[in-house]
């Protein structure tokens, strides 16, 4: 029997203990120090943002973005049902309604030609999410919403070093959420940034981060004693996670061109195959670059995927599914979401399986997966 190749393994690039030993050495491993400094800089320069903070995860720099827009009871915000939960969680805790919008048969992200039909007078927030790596339609996006004086979010948890139309992916909206969750392109475990695009943010930022104290401005020595400003918690993460997280954002373009690698390898080999039996392979609009976070294919039916699942799993291969619908939740009904609501999501949502791919995923995994589900007959 062939050894298991699961759906994820956390990248790992070599410099993450030597990394964390110098973290211990230089004697600080609470937030703010050396290491946390250096990728807040490495991604300011990369990404070419004014201010770059990480966070405790991706979910903290979005309740982040919703305090500093002060989103509050009364007021709604717009995502697309197809979406992890924290991007619902984030500003519904503060007591904000969600409205669900459908997305694009062929990206999976918002469609953003229902989006103004979305919009009421209490939106206070536009929460987008670059699924896969792969751009919105920014533009389009970007015009309705300025034309309401609407800030955009970006959640950005899969498009770090993404681009749409040689714009970075995360700089586009007011501000950017990443993540360094095990599963991300890039990961400590459990991390997370935000991107400050607007300067008008940043002293907020840094005060809501800090427990709602001016501790970054006494550090920058530009007040003499630092106290309670502002509402705040603890969004800082350990120094020790941003010292692990340093070593893979400098071998950044090793582990994308590595991940490429892999799904190029499956696009172009399983596409053959994917015609005959009527499954989808992902579509990558003119003028995004994406960041092959995932591979995903939609199959033709719910029974299609879950016998897919089962025969790959029968060979040791765990491909897994995505998303169930944000509106169907529990939580989402008691917004309002009903069945039929996003009618794209639901179906895409029962169809829709991932394959395994990770940075030190070796070329040999890859060709187990490509050769067994070239087997595979969808009936
Ligand atoms: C992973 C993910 C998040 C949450 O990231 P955490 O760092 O685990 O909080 C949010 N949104 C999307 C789209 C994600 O994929």
């Amino acid at each position: 029997m062939s050894d298991q190749i699961p759906f994820n393994r956390p990248p790992r690039v070599g410099t993450e203990f030597t990394y964390a030993e110098e973290a211990f050495q230089f004697g600080q491993i609470s937030g703010d120090g050396p290491f946390t400094k250096r990728c807040s800089t490495l991604l300011q320069e990369a990404l070419g943002v004014p201010r770059a903070l990480l966070t405790t995860s991706c979910t903290h720099a979005l309740e982040m973005t919703a305090l500093l827009l002060e989103v509050g009871p009364g007021d709604e915000f717009i995502i697309p049902s197809f979406t992890f939960t924290s991007t619902a969680t984030s500003y519904a805790i503060r007591g904000a309604t969600p409205v669900f919008v459908d997305i694009r048969q062929d990206t999976l992200n918002l469609d953003e030609t229902l989006l103004e039909a979305a919009i009421t007078p209490r939106t206070k927030a536009i929460v987008v999410v670059h699924y896969a790596g792969v751009a919105c339609e920014m533009d389009a996006i970007l015009e309705i919403a300025n034309r309401h004086g609407i800030p955009v979010v970006e959640d950005a948890a899969h498009a770090l070093f993404g681009k749409y139309h040689g714009k970075k992916l995360g700089t586009l909206g007011a501000m950017g959420a990443l993540s360094f969750h095990e599963t991300k392109n890039f990961s400590c475990g459990e991390g997370g940034a935000i991107l400050l695009n607007d300067s008008k943010f940043i002293n907020r930022a840094e005060i809501i981060r800090e427990k709602g104290t001016n501790r970054s401005q006494f550090f920058r020595g530009q007040v003499d004693k630092y106290t309670w400003c502002d509402h705040g918690s603890s969004y800082l993460p350990s120094d020790l996670l941003a010292a692990i997280l340093l070593g893979q954002l400098e071998a950044r373009e090793k582990i994308q061109a590595r991940r490429k690698t892999i799904w190029e390898r499956y696009h172009s080999e399983l596409a053959d195959w994917a015609q005959a039996n009527g499954v989808q392979q992902p579509t990558i609009p003119d003028g995004c670059e994406h960041t092959y976070h995932l591979y995903y294919l939609l199959m033709p039916s719910l029974e299609a995927r879950t016998e897919f699942i089962a025969e790959l799993k029968a060979k040791q291969i765990m491909a897994v599914f995505h998303y169930q619908p944000l509106h169907l939740a529990p939580m989402g009904k008691k917004f309002g979401g009903y069945e039929g609501q996003c009618p794209v999501t639901e179906s895409i949502a029962d169809r829709l399986v991932r394959l395994p791919m990770f940075f030190n995923m070796s070329e040999d995994e890859n060709d187990r997966v490509i050769e067994s589900i070239l087997k595979i007959q969808v009936g």
